[in-house]
C-alpha cells in the first residue's frame, strides 16, 4: 500500500482568487415579474437590499409557513457566500384582520395576545437556524409612516375616501395593475370595492388602505386626519419596506399565496405614492403539501414546527426536509423523507468525524483534493441557477463518495482533510445543516446535566424528564455512554 504517494487529486491546479472566477459567473433567479430567469444586478453594486413578508402573528407558525422562510434564509446565505452584503427586512404582521379576531375570541389586549407568538416565532427560527434578519419591524411600531403613505395617496387623487370613513385604493387609476399577478383587467367592474385583506383574483377590486373603526375591532384603534381606524394588511409592508429599504429597491420574497391580492397591492401603493419602480425582482415558493395533500386541521395533516419536535425529530432534520426540494416545486411532506433527512444527515456527520480523525493543522496553502474542488464548481454554479438545491446537495454527496474512497485508499493526508473540512464549513454556511465543528456542550447544558443526574439520584422522576425535555429544547439529547451520561447536539 502506498500510503504516502501524492494524491492525484492534490495536484489539482491552485484556484485563481475568487473575485476573477466570479466574473465569468453570475446568481440567476427566476423573477415573478417577467417570469423569466434574470441576472441580480443590485441598484448599489455588491449589496442587495430585500423584503420578505413574515408571520402574522395570531398562532404558531406551521411547517408550510417555514418552508417559505427556510427558502428565504437559503436565499439570504447563499448571496452571503456569493459575497453580497444583505439587508434583509422580515416584517411582523401584529394587526390586521387575523390577529384581531383571535386576540379578542382570547379575550386580551392585542399586544399582549400576538407577544407570545412573536417569541414563540423566533424560538422556531433558532431550533430551524434560520439566520437573523437585519431588520424585523413590527406594524404596530409603524402606524405613522401607514398613515404618511396613505396621506400621499389621498393627496395624488388614488386614495378616495369610501361612506363609511375607510380609505380605498382606486385600482382604475393605476393602470399597471395586475402586472405581478398578471391579471386579465377586462370586464373589472369600476369602483367595486373588497373591504377584507385576502380575497381572490376574481374579486379584484379597490382595496382598503385604511378601515374604519368599528365595533370589531375593539380597542384597536389609531387617529389619522381623515378619522380614526387601523392600517390594511397590504399598506403596512409597503410602509415599513420603502422605511429600511428606500422607494426602490433589489428583491421581495414570499410565497405563492402572497403574489395576490398583497404583493401586487404592495406594488400599486408604492408605485402610485413615489413615481417610482418599487421593486427589481420578486420570488416566490411553492406550497407545502403533506403526503400528498393539502395541510388542513380537518384532514389531521396540519403540523407547527412543535408538532414535529413532539414527535422526536430535530431541528435540523425539519430544516434538511424543508430545504431539500427546489423552491418552486410544491414541497411534499413526508415522515418518510423525515427520516431519509435523519440518514442523510447521518451519512454527512459520519464523514465529517473520519476527515476530523486524520485532519491535522489547516495550512492555507494547502490545495482542496480534485473531487472537493470539483463539488464546490458543481455546488456553486447548481446555486447560481434559481438556488437549484437538489443539483448542490447531489455534489455534496458526490463528494462524500469521493472523499470516503480517498480515506479508504488512504489516499488524503491530514492538510487534505483540514482543507475538506474547512470547505464543509464553508457550505454549512449556506446549508445550515452540516455541523461539520463537533458541538461543544455550553456550560447551562452541562450544568442541567448535572442537575438530571442529581435528580436521578433522589428518584425524582418528574424533575428529571422536565429537565431532559428542557436540554432537548436547547437542542440536546443525553446519550449514555460508558463515562457516564453525555450531550449530543441534534
Ligand atoms: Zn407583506
Amino acid at each position: 500500500m502506498m500510503t504516502a504517494a501524492l494524491n492525484a487529486a492534490e495536484v489539482s491546479a491552485k484556484l485563481p482568487p475568487r473575485r476573477q472566477r466570479n466574473n465569468t459567473m453570475a446568481f440567476k433567479l427566476h423573477n415573478t415579474l417577467t417570469r423569466q430567469l434574470a441576472e441580480l444586478r443590485p441598484g448599489e453594486p455588491g449589496h442587495v437590499r430585500f423584503y420578505t413578508c413574515g408571520p402574522t402573528v395570531y398562532n404558531f407558525a406551521h411547517i408550510g409557513n417555514f418552508r417559505a422562510y427556510i427558502f428565504e434564509d437559503l436565499l439570504r446565505r447563499y448571496l452571503k457566500f456569493r459575497g453580497f452584503r444583505v439587508t434583509q427586512v422580515m416584517n411582523l404582521t401584529d394587526v390586521d384582520d387575523k390577529t384581531i379576531r383571535s386576540s379578542r375570541e382570547q379575550g386580551l389586549p392585542l399586544r399582549q395576545f400576538t407577544k407570545k407568538y412573536i417569541d414563540a416565532f423566533f424560538e422556531d427560527l433558532a431550533v430551524l437556524r434560520v439566520e437573523r434578519a437585519e431588520h424585523y419591524p413590527a406594524a404596530t411600531d409603524h402606524v405613522p409612516e401607514m398613515i404618511a403613505l396613505i396621506q400621499t395617496l389621498l393627496d395624488k387623487g388614488v386614495g378616495y375616501k369610501s361612506d363609511d370613513g375607510s380609505i380605498y385604493f382606486s385600482i382604475a387609476k393605476f393602470p399597471s395593475y395586475g402586472k405581478l399577478a398578471h391579471l386579465d383587467m377586462t370586464g373589472l367592474r369600476s369602483g367595486a370595492r373588497v373591504a377584507q385583506d385576502e380575497y381572490e383574483k376574481e374579486s379584484a377590486a379597490d382595496f382598503a388602505l385604511w378601515k374604519a373603526w368599528d365595533e370589531k375591532d375593539g380597542a384597536v384603534v389609531w387617529d389619522a386626519p381623515w378619522g380614526r381606524g387601523r392600517p390594511g394588511w397590504h399598506i403596512e409592508c409597503s410602509a415599513m419596506s420603502m422605511k429600511y429599504l428606500g422607494q426602490s429597491f433589489d428583491l421581495h420574497t414570499g410565497g405563492v399565496d402572497n403574489i395576490f391580492p398583497h404583493h401586487e397591492d404592495e406594488i400599486a401603493q408604492s408605485e402610485a405614492a413615489t413615481g417610482q419602480p418599487f421593486v427589481k425582482y420578486w420570488m416566490h415558493c411553492a406550497h407545502l403539501v403533506v403526503d400528498g395533500k393539502k395541510m388542513s386541521k380537518s384532514l389531521g395533516n396540519f403540523f407547527t414546527l412543535r408538532d414535529l419536535l413532539d414527535k422526536g425529530y430535530s431541528g435540523r432534520e425539519i430544516r434538511y426536509e424543508l430545504l431539500a426540494t427546489h423552491y418552486r416545486q410544491s414541497l411534499n411532506f413526508t415522515f418518510t423523507a423525515l427520516d431519509a433527512a435523519r440518514a442523510a444527515l447521518g451519512r454527512l456527520d459520519e464523514f465529517s468525524d473520519r476527515l476530523r480523525t486524520i485532519a491535522g493543522v489547516a495550512d492555507p496553502d494547502h490545495h482542496l483534493p480534485a473531487w472537493a474542488q470539483q463539488a464546490l464548481d458543481a455546488f456553486t454554479a447548481a446555486l447560481d441557477e434559481d438556488l437549484n438545491i437538489s443539483a448542490a446537495l447531489a455534489a455534496l454527496f458526490d463528494m462524500i463518495t469521493a472523499g470516503n474512497r480517498a480515506m479508504n485508499e488512504k489516499t488524503l493526508n491530514a492538510a487534505g482533510a483540514s482543507t475538506v473540512l474547512g470547505l464543509l464549513k464553508r457550505f454549512d454556511s449556506v446549508l445550515g445543516f452540516l455541523q461539520p465543528e463537533q458541538q461543544q456542550a455550553d456550560a447551562d447544558a452541562l450544568a442541567l446535566l448535572e442537575q438530571r443526574q442529581a435528580a436521578r439520584k433522589a428518584k425524582n422522576w418528574p424533575e428529571s424528564d422536565r429537565i431532559r425535555d428542557e436540554l432537548k429544547k436547547r437542542g440536546w439529547v443525553i446519550q449514555d455512554t460508558a463515562q457516564g451520561p453525555k450531550l449530543k447536539k441534534m
